[in-house]
Protein backbone atom coordinates (compact mmCIF):
# COMPACT_ATOMS: atom_id res chain seq x y z
CA UNK A 1 0.00 0.00 0.00
CA UNK A 2 1.43 3.47 -1.06
CA UNK A 3 1.24 5.90 1.43
CA UNK A 4 1.93 9.47 1.22
CA UNK A 5 3.13 11.84 3.78
CA UNK A 6 1.91 15.73 4.07
CA UNK A 7 4.77 17.15 6.10
CA UNK A 8 7.25 20.31 5.90
CA UNK A 9 9.63 20.08 3.95
CA UNK A 10 13.73 21.06 4.30
CA UNK A 11 14.54 22.07 0.49
CA UNK A 12 11.80 24.08 0.47
CA UNK A 13 10.02 24.92 3.86
CA UNK A 14 6.70 24.29 2.61
CA UNK A 15 4.16 22.10 4.53
CA UNK A 16 3.14 19.58 1.19
CA UNK A 17 2.31 16.25 0.09
CA UNK A 18 5.42 14.00 -0.44
CA UNK A 19 4.68 10.75 -2.90
CA UNK A 20 6.47 7.79 -1.65
CA UNK A 21 8.75 6.66 -4.38
CA UNK A 22 10.68 3.87 -3.14
CA UNK A 23 9.88 1.85 -0.10
CA UNK A 24 13.03 0.44 1.60
CA UNK A 25 13.27 -2.24 4.32
CA UNK A 26 16.50 -1.51 5.50
CA UNK A 27 17.11 2.62 5.06
CA UNK A 28 14.24 4.95 5.40
CA UNK A 29 11.25 5.21 2.60
CA UNK A 30 11.99 7.55 -0.80
CA UNK A 31 9.55 10.50 -1.51
CA UNK A 32 9.42 13.13 -3.54
CA UNK A 33 8.14 16.60 -2.64
CA UNK A 34 5.18 17.68 -4.81
CA UNK A 35 6.17 21.55 -4.17
CA UNK A 36 9.85 21.59 -4.97
CA UNK A 37 10.39 17.55 -6.81
CA UNK A 38 13.20 17.08 -4.31
CA UNK A 39 13.69 13.64 -2.95
CA UNK A 40 13.52 13.38 0.55
CA UNK A 41 13.43 10.93 3.60
CA UNK A 42 11.23 11.16 6.41
CA UNK A 43 13.70 13.11 10.07
CA UNK A 44 15.11 10.36 12.29
CA UNK A 45 13.09 12.13 15.34
CA UNK A 46 9.96 13.68 13.76
CA UNK A 47 7.70 13.46 10.87
CA UNK A 48 9.12 16.11 8.85
CA UNK A 49 10.95 15.53 6.12
CA UNK A 50 14.42 15.84 5.53
CA UNK A 51 16.53 16.03 2.26
CA UNK A 52 17.76 13.78 0.35
CA UNK A 53 18.80 14.32 -3.23
CA UNK A 54 18.12 16.94 -5.42
CA UNK A 55 15.51 16.20 -8.43
CA UNK A 56 18.37 16.57 -11.03
CA UNK A 57 21.65 15.14 -10.11
CA UNK A 58 24.07 17.16 -12.09
CA UNK A 59 26.43 18.63 -9.67
CA UNK A 60 29.92 20.18 -11.08
CA UNK A 61 32.23 22.79 -10.49
CA UNK A 62 31.82 23.73 -6.39
CA UNK A 63 30.98 21.12 -3.86
CA UNK A 64 29.15 17.97 -4.17
CA UNK A 65 27.47 18.49 -1.26
CA UNK A 66 26.87 16.05 1.50
CA UNK A 67 23.08 16.14 0.24
CA UNK A 68 24.22 15.49 -2.95
CA UNK A 69 25.50 12.18 -1.76
CA UNK A 70 23.07 10.95 0.81
CA UNK A 71 20.15 11.14 2.61
CA UNK A 72 20.52 13.72 6.02
CA UNK A 73 19.26 12.05 9.45
CA UNK A 74 17.43 15.20 10.49
CA UNK A 75 15.13 17.58 9.57
CA UNK A 76 15.95 21.64 9.30
CA UNK A 77 14.35 21.96 12.57
CA UNK A 78 15.82 19.29 14.25
CA UNK A 79 19.77 20.15 12.85
CA UNK A 80 19.42 23.85 13.84
CA UNK A 81 18.83 25.20 10.46
CA UNK A 82 16.05 27.20 11.02
CA UNK A 83 13.76 27.44 14.75
CA UNK A 84 10.67 26.01 13.47
CA UNK A 85 8.81 25.48 10.29
CA UNK A 86 5.56 27.12 11.31
CA UNK A 87 7.41 30.46 11.86
CA UNK A 88 8.95 30.99 9.04
CA UNK A 89 6.09 33.45 7.89
CA UNK A 90 5.47 34.89 10.62
CA UNK A 91 4.60 38.70 11.20
CA UNK A 92 6.03 40.63 13.77
CA UNK A 93 3.50 43.24 15.45
CA UNK A 94 6.45 45.28 17.37
CA UNK A 95 10.10 44.86 15.87
CA UNK A 96 11.02 43.97 19.45
CA UNK A 97 9.27 40.78 18.95
CA UNK A 98 12.12 39.15 16.69
CA UNK A 99 13.10 36.81 18.94
CA UNK A 100 9.88 34.83 18.15
CA UNK A 101 10.99 33.82 14.83
CA UNK A 102 13.80 32.30 16.65
CA UNK A 103 12.43 30.45 19.66
CA UNK A 104 12.90 26.56 19.22
CA UNK A 105 10.15 24.65 20.09
CA UNK A 106 11.92 21.59 19.70
CA UNK A 107 15.19 20.90 20.67
CA UNK A 108 17.95 20.70 18.18
CA UNK A 109 20.51 17.90 17.67
CA UNK A 110 23.06 19.39 15.72
CA UNK A 111 24.53 23.01 16.55
CA UNK A 112 23.39 26.29 15.62
CA UNK A 113 24.80 29.06 13.67
CA UNK A 114 24.66 27.19 10.31
CA UNK A 115 26.80 29.42 8.28
CA UNK A 116 28.88 28.03 4.88
CA UNK A 117 30.90 29.98 2.90
CA UNK A 118 31.29 29.16 -1.11
CA UNK A 119 33.37 30.44 -3.51
CA UNK A 120 31.54 31.49 -7.08
CA UNK A 121 33.13 33.00 -10.11
CA UNK A 122 36.71 34.22 -7.61
CA UNK A 123 34.26 35.54 -4.76
CA UNK A 124 33.47 34.43 -1.62
CA UNK A 125 29.67 34.09 -0.90
CA UNK A 126 28.79 33.81 2.80
CA UNK A 127 25.22 31.85 2.88
CA UNK A 128 23.10 29.42 5.43
CA UNK A 129 24.79 26.48 5.09
CA UNK A 130 21.86 24.48 3.67
CA UNK A 131 21.99 26.23 0.25
CA UNK A 132 25.38 24.45 -0.04
CA UNK A 133 23.31 21.61 -1.38
CA UNK A 134 23.88 20.84 -5.58
CA UNK A 135 24.01 21.05 -7.85
CA UNK A 136 26.65 24.12 -6.58
CA UNK A 137 26.13 26.77 -4.51
CA UNK A 138 24.89 29.06 -7.46
CA UNK A 139 22.55 27.24 -8.48
CA UNK A 140 21.12 26.85 -5.03
CA UNK A 141 21.14 30.23 -4.14
CA UNK A 142 19.50 30.77 -7.96
CA UNK A 143 16.74 27.89 -7.69
CA UNK A 144 16.08 28.90 -3.52
CA UNK A 145 14.99 32.98 -5.04
CA UNK A 146 17.69 34.69 -3.87
CA UNK A 147 18.84 36.15 -7.07
CA UNK A 148 15.52 37.69 -7.84
CA UNK A 149 15.49 37.96 -11.97
CA UNK A 150 17.94 37.12 -15.03
CA UNK A 151 19.07 39.63 -17.33
CA UNK A 152 16.05 38.45 -19.54
CA UNK A 153 13.82 39.58 -16.13
CA UNK A 154 12.47 36.26 -15.87
CA UNK A 155 12.50 34.78 -11.95
CA UNK A 156 16.18 33.14 -11.73
CA UNK A 157 13.95 31.01 -9.33
CA UNK A 158 11.86 29.75 -12.30
CA UNK A 159 14.74 28.43 -14.10
CA UNK A 160 16.23 24.68 -14.25
CA UNK A 161 19.71 23.17 -15.52
CA UNK A 162 22.29 24.86 -17.23
CA UNK A 163 19.93 28.03 -17.91
CA UNK A 164 19.48 28.24 -13.61
CA UNK A 165 23.35 27.98 -13.53
CA UNK A 166 24.85 30.26 -16.04
CA UNK A 167 21.63 33.00 -15.03
CA UNK A 168 22.62 32.56 -11.10
CA UNK A 169 26.41 32.85 -12.13
CA UNK A 170 25.58 35.94 -13.87
CA UNK A 171 23.41 37.47 -11.01
CA UNK A 172 26.72 36.66 -8.57
CA UNK A 173 29.09 37.30 -10.74
CA UNK A 174 32.02 39.52 -9.93
CA UNK A 175 30.35 43.05 -10.81
CA UNK A 176 27.63 42.49 -8.49
CA UNK A 177 30.07 41.13 -5.48
CA UNK A 178 32.02 44.25 -3.98
CA UNK A 179 35.36 43.62 -2.37
CA UNK A 180 35.23 39.90 -3.15
CA UNK A 181 32.71 38.93 -0.61
CA UNK A 182 28.93 38.63 -0.75
CA UNK A 183 26.74 38.23 1.91
CA UNK A 184 23.40 36.34 0.91
CA UNK A 185 20.08 38.03 1.18
CA UNK A 186 16.94 36.82 0.50
CA UNK A 187 15.26 39.31 -2.07
CA UNK A 188 11.60 40.58 -2.94
CA UNK A 189 8.68 38.36 -1.96
CA UNK A 190 11.03 35.76 0.04
CA UNK A 191 12.21 38.48 2.47
CA UNK A 192 10.12 38.61 5.46
CA UNK A 193 8.76 35.24 3.96
CA UNK A 194 10.24 31.74 4.42
CA UNK A 195 13.14 31.78 2.67
CA UNK A 196 13.96 35.38 4.62
CA UNK A 197 13.64 33.50 7.52
CA UNK A 198 15.89 30.79 6.75
CA UNK A 199 18.49 32.85 6.40
CA UNK A 200 18.03 35.64 9.78
CA UNK A 201 18.15 32.02 11.80
CA UNK A 202 21.80 31.76 10.06
CA UNK A 203 23.01 34.95 10.52
CA UNK A 204 21.42 35.58 13.85
CA UNK A 205 23.19 32.71 15.54
CA UNK A 206 26.73 34.30 13.92
CA UNK A 207 26.09 37.71 15.23
CA UNK A 208 26.94 37.70 18.43
CA UNK A 209 25.12 40.53 20.95
CA UNK A 210 22.32 40.98 18.06
CA UNK A 211 19.21 42.29 20.04
CA UNK A 212 16.49 45.04 19.20
CA UNK A 213 15.58 46.59 22.03
CA UNK A 214 12.35 49.02 22.78
CA UNK A 215 13.36 52.11 24.16
CA UNK A 216 10.35 54.00 24.42
CA UNK A 217 6.87 53.24 23.11
CA UNK A 218 5.08 56.68 21.18
CA UNK A 219 3.39 57.00 18.29
CA UNK A 220 4.26 58.12 14.46
CA UNK A 221 7.84 56.87 12.62
CA UNK A 222 9.92 54.74 14.38
CA UNK A 223 13.26 55.54 15.17
CA UNK A 224 16.30 52.71 14.92
CA UNK A 225 19.62 53.44 16.56
CA UNK A 226 22.48 51.69 15.35
CA UNK A 227 25.73 51.95 16.27
CA UNK A 228 29.26 51.20 14.68
CA UNK A 229 32.27 51.57 16.96
CA UNK A 230 31.71 51.83 20.83
CA UNK A 231 33.05 54.25 22.74
CA UNK A 232 31.86 52.53 26.17
CA UNK A 233 32.12 48.82 27.27
CA UNK A 234 28.55 49.19 28.17
CA UNK A 235 26.92 51.26 25.76
CA UNK A 236 23.37 51.95 25.76
CA UNK A 237 21.31 54.30 23.28
CA UNK A 238 21.40 57.40 25.57
CA UNK A 239 23.52 59.64 23.42
CA UNK A 240 20.99 58.87 20.66
CA UNK A 241 17.81 59.63 22.47
CA UNK A 242 19.42 63.00 23.73
CA UNK A 243 20.35 64.04 20.75
CA UNK A 244 17.31 63.11 19.14
CA UNK A 245 14.64 64.14 21.44
CA UNK A 246 13.63 67.34 20.40
CA UNK A 247 13.32 66.56 17.12
CA UNK A 248 11.05 63.06 17.28
CA UNK A 249 9.35 63.81 21.00
CA UNK A 250 6.43 61.32 20.21
CA UNK A 251 8.00 58.87 18.17
CA UNK A 252 8.98 55.00 19.43
CA UNK A 253 12.70 54.42 19.78
CA UNK A 254 14.29 51.43 18.87
CA UNK A 255 17.95 50.39 19.66
CA UNK A 256 19.84 48.03 18.00
CA UNK A 257 23.00 45.97 19.28
CA UNK A 258 25.51 43.71 16.97
CA UNK A 259 28.99 42.85 17.83
CA UNK A 260 29.34 44.90 20.85
CA UNK A 261 32.44 43.37 21.95
CA UNK A 262 34.70 43.87 18.75
CA UNK A 263 33.62 47.19 17.99
CA UNK A 264 34.38 48.53 21.46
CA UNK A 265 37.69 47.01 21.12
CA UNK A 266 38.21 48.64 17.94
CA UNK A 267 36.56 52.18 19.07
CA UNK A 268 38.51 51.87 22.23
CA UNK A 269 41.79 52.02 20.65
CA UNK A 270 40.44 54.77 18.58
CA UNK A 271 39.69 56.96 21.40
CA UNK A 272 42.94 56.86 22.28
CA UNK A 273 43.76 58.37 19.16
CA UNK A 274 44.58 57.38 16.15
CA UNK A 275 48.43 58.78 16.32
CA UNK A 276 48.51 56.54 19.46
CA UNK A 277 51.08 53.61 19.40
CA UNK A 278 48.85 51.35 20.53
CA UNK A 279 46.39 51.74 17.76
CA UNK A 280 49.42 52.02 14.84
CA UNK A 281 50.16 48.72 15.89
CA UNK A 282 46.95 47.13 16.38
CA UNK A 283 46.74 48.20 12.69
CA UNK A 284 49.73 47.20 11.61
CA UNK A 285 49.03 43.61 12.95
CA UNK A 286 45.36 43.38 11.28
CA UNK A 287 47.18 43.99 8.08
CA UNK A 288 49.59 41.72 8.34
CA UNK A 289 46.67 39.06 9.57
CA UNK A 290 44.93 39.38 5.95
CA UNK A 291 44.77 36.45 3.85
CA UNK A 292 43.30 35.68 0.17
CA UNK A 293 44.12 32.30 0.23
CA UNK A 294 40.27 31.02 1.00
CA UNK A 295 38.82 31.70 -2.37
CA UNK A 296 41.08 28.47 -3.64
CA UNK A 297 39.68 26.11 -0.72
CA UNK A 298 36.63 24.29 -1.74
CA UNK A 299 35.92 23.05 1.25
CA UNK A 300 32.67 24.27 3.64
CA UNK A 301 34.10 25.04 6.74
CA UNK A 302 33.06 26.89 10.09
CA UNK A 303 32.33 30.45 10.14
CA UNK A 304 34.97 31.12 12.40
CA UNK A 305 37.62 29.63 10.55
CA UNK A 306 36.55 30.67 7.36
CA UNK A 307 35.62 34.20 7.72
CA UNK A 308 38.72 34.97 9.81
CA UNK A 309 40.92 33.68 6.80
CA UNK A 310 39.37 34.75 3.81
CA UNK A 311 39.60 38.34 5.58
CA UNK A 312 42.10 37.69 7.23
CA UNK A 313 41.31 40.97 10.36
CA UNK A 314 38.67 41.88 13.09
CA UNK A 315 38.09 45.02 11.18
CA UNK A 316 36.85 43.04 7.89
CA UNK A 317 34.85 41.09 10.10
CA UNK A 318 33.30 43.54 11.56
CA UNK A 319 32.72 45.02 7.93
CA UNK A 320 31.03 41.22 7.06
CA UNK A 321 29.09 41.25 9.97
CA UNK A 322 27.63 44.71 9.62
CA UNK A 323 26.21 43.25 5.97
CA UNK A 324 25.01 39.97 7.64
CA UNK A 325 23.35 42.57 10.36
CA UNK A 326 21.64 44.53 7.79
CA UNK A 327 20.29 41.81 5.77
CA UNK A 328 18.58 40.08 9.32
CA UNK A 329 17.38 43.22 9.94
CA UNK A 330 16.02 43.90 6.96
CA UNK A 331 14.10 40.57 6.96
CA UNK A 332 13.35 41.44 10.48
CA UNK A 333 11.56 44.86 9.27
CA UNK A 334 9.96 43.02 6.19
CA UNK A 335 8.20 41.06 8.43
CA UNK A 336 6.82 43.80 10.34
CA UNK A 337 3.60 45.49 10.63
CA UNK A 338 3.98 49.88 11.26
CA UNK A 339 1.79 51.50 9.25
CA UNK A 340 3.70 54.63 9.97
CA UNK A 341 7.44 53.42 8.81
CA UNK A 342 10.74 53.82 10.38
CA UNK A 343 13.36 56.32 10.28
CA UNK A 344 17.17 55.11 10.54
CA UNK A 345 20.05 56.41 12.35
CA UNK A 346 23.51 54.66 12.14
CA UNK A 347 26.53 55.96 12.70
CA UNK A 348 30.24 54.54 11.28
CA UNK A 349 29.90 50.86 10.72
CA UNK A 350 26.08 51.39 11.39
CA UNK A 351 25.97 53.01 8.46
CA UNK A 352 27.22 50.14 6.82
CA UNK A 353 24.67 47.75 7.81
CA UNK A 354 21.70 50.28 6.61
CA UNK A 355 23.16 50.21 3.57
CA UNK A 356 22.56 46.74 3.62
CA UNK A 357 19.32 46.40 4.75
CA UNK A 358 18.29 49.64 2.19
CA UNK A 359 19.99 47.53 -0.87
CA UNK A 360 17.66 43.97 0.90
CA UNK A 361 14.18 46.14 1.10
CA UNK A 362 14.92 47.87 -2.41
CA UNK A 363 14.12 44.61 -3.75
CA UNK A 364 10.51 44.70 -2.33
CA UNK A 365 7.52 46.48 -4.08
CA UNK A 366 6.84 48.95 -1.35
CA UNK A 367 9.20 49.78 1.85
CA UNK A 368 8.95 50.98 5.07
CA UNK A 369 11.60 53.37 5.22
CA UNK A 370 10.88 57.12 5.20
CA UNK A 371 14.29 58.76 6.38
CA UNK A 372 17.77 57.78 6.88
CA UNK A 373 20.23 59.48 8.67
CA UNK A 374 24.16 58.36 8.52
CA UNK A 375 27.05 59.69 10.38
CA UNK A 376 30.63 58.99 9.34
CA UNK A 377 29.61 55.96 7.59
CA UNK A 378 31.82 53.34 6.61
CA UNK A 379 30.82 52.10 3.35
CA UNK A 380 31.83 52.86 0.31
CA UNK A 381 30.49 55.55 -2.04
CA UNK A 382 31.71 55.08 -5.39
CA UNK A 383 29.46 52.09 -5.45
CA UNK A 384 26.91 53.82 -8.18
CA UNK A 385 24.71 50.86 -8.75
CA UNK A 386 24.44 49.99 -4.69
CA UNK A 387 23.00 53.37 -3.89
CA UNK A 388 21.07 53.80 -6.59
CA UNK A 389 19.21 50.60 -5.69
CA UNK A 390 19.41 51.67 -1.73
CA UNK A 391 17.83 55.19 -2.09
CA UNK A 392 14.91 52.67 -3.91
CA UNK A 393 14.21 51.90 -0.57
CA UNK A 394 13.87 55.16 1.24
CA UNK A 395 11.02 56.82 0.62
CA UNK A 396 12.13 60.12 2.73
CA UNK A 397 15.54 61.72 2.54
CA UNK A 398 18.71 60.04 2.88
CA UNK A 399 21.15 62.26 4.77
CA UNK A 400 24.99 61.65 4.46
CA UNK A 401 27.16 63.53 6.98
CA UNK A 402 30.52 63.52 6.19
CA UNK A 403 33.91 64.99 7.79
CA UNK A 404 36.87 65.38 6.44
CA UNK A 405 38.59 65.36 10.16
CA UNK A 406 37.42 61.76 10.24
CA UNK A 407 41.40 60.74 10.48
CA UNK A 408 39.90 57.36 11.50
CA UNK A 409 37.92 56.80 8.32
CA UNK A 410 40.60 58.36 6.68
CA UNK A 411 43.26 55.80 8.03
CA UNK A 412 41.83 52.60 9.16
CA UNK A 413 39.12 52.43 5.96
CA UNK A 414 41.06 53.50 3.89
CA UNK A 415 44.37 52.27 5.13
CA UNK A 416 42.96 48.66 5.42
CA UNK A 417 41.12 48.37 2.12
CA UNK A 418 44.25 49.41 0.57
CA UNK A 419 42.49 52.81 -0.93
CA UNK A 420 40.07 50.93 -3.20
CA UNK A 421 36.96 52.19 -1.69
CA UNK A 422 36.12 55.70 -0.30
CA UNK A 423 33.57 55.73 2.49
CA UNK A 424 31.01 58.23 2.48
CA UNK A 425 32.13 59.69 5.81
CA UNK A 426 33.82 61.68 4.12
CA UNK A 427 32.43 62.80 1.39
CA UNK A 428 29.62 63.20 -0.91
CA UNK A 429 27.65 59.56 -2.26
CA UNK A 430 28.15 60.29 -5.80
CA UNK A 431 24.50 59.36 -7.26
CA UNK A 432 22.30 61.62 -8.82
CA UNK A 433 18.78 61.64 -6.77
CA UNK A 434 16.61 64.03 -5.09
CA UNK A 435 16.10 62.08 -1.76
CA UNK A 436 19.71 62.71 -1.50
CA UNK A 437 21.32 65.00 0.60
CA UNK A 438 25.05 65.14 1.28
CA UNK A 439 25.90 67.33 4.45
CA UNK A 440 29.69 68.14 4.64
CA UNK A 441 30.04 68.44 8.58
CA UNK A 442 33.37 69.09 8.52
CA UNK A 443 33.00 72.42 10.54
CA UNK A 444 31.34 70.80 13.57
CA UNK A 445 33.05 67.29 13.71
CA UNK A 446 36.41 67.00 14.53
CA UNK A 447 36.32 63.15 14.70
CA UNK A 448 34.61 59.66 14.05
CA UNK A 449 33.38 59.53 17.31
CA UNK A 450 32.11 63.37 17.57
CA UNK A 451 29.23 63.05 15.87
CA UNK A 452 26.51 61.67 18.31
CA UNK A 453 27.58 64.37 20.42
CA UNK A 454 26.49 67.18 18.18
CA UNK A 455 23.87 65.36 16.07
CA UNK A 456 20.73 67.23 17.42
CA UNK A 457 22.49 70.49 16.00
CA UNK A 458 22.80 68.66 12.76
CA UNK A 459 19.40 67.48 12.96
CA UNK A 460 17.91 71.14 13.83
CA UNK A 461 20.00 72.38 10.60
CA UNK A 462 18.32 70.04 8.27
ZN1 LIG B 1 9.87 20.71 -1.07
ZN1 LIG C 1 12.84 16.46 12.68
Amino acid sequence: MIKNEYQWCSWCYRKATHRLVKRNYLTRNEYICSSCGNFAVQCRYCQNMATFKPSTKKAKGFINSRKENWASELCAEHDGTIADFEKLNNRLNDLADYESIFKRTKWNLAKTGKIAVGAVAGCSIICPATYLAAPGIASALGAAGFLGAASTGTAISTLSGAALTSASLAALGPGGVAGGIAVVSAVGAALGAAQGAVVSNSYFGAIKDFKIIKVKDGVGPSLIFINGFLSQKNQDSSDWVSAVSEKYTTNPYYYVTWESGSLYKMGNLMGKGVGGTAFKKYITKLMKQGSRSFVKKLNPLSLASTISEIIGNPWHISMVKAQMTGVLLADLIARTNNIDGFVLMGHSLGARVIYYLLEALSTKNISPINDVYLLGGAVDRKDIDGWEKALKAVNGNLINCYSSNDNTLKFLYQGANALVSRPIGLGDIEVIDNKLINKDTTSIIAGHMKYKEIFDKILREI
